[in-house]
């Protein structure tokens, strides 16, 4: 049985050792990136390399993106 990545991916590997260290999502190979030997799901990881400390989900407010 494999599992389902929720990017479309068919994960065939163990889904824990691509996991995203920051929020926990499950990620494959062809969503996380690795920081520093470190798994990011894709959204992490776009947060960190775009603005690290500015990442702060701040309700109400909506920061502004440049996508
Ligand atoms: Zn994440
Ligand atoms: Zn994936």
């Amino acid at each position: 049985m494999g599992a389902q990545c929720r990017c479309g991916s068919e994960v065939r590997f163990a889904f824990d050792h691509l996991g995203c260290i920051e929020c926990g999502a499950g990620c494959c190979p062809a969503c996380s990136y690795q920081l520093e030997s470190a798994n990011y799901c894709s959204s992490c990881a776009e947060t960190l390399l775009e603005l690290p400390g500015a990442a702060k989900p701040s309700s109400g407010r909506s920061a502004a993106r440049l996508t």
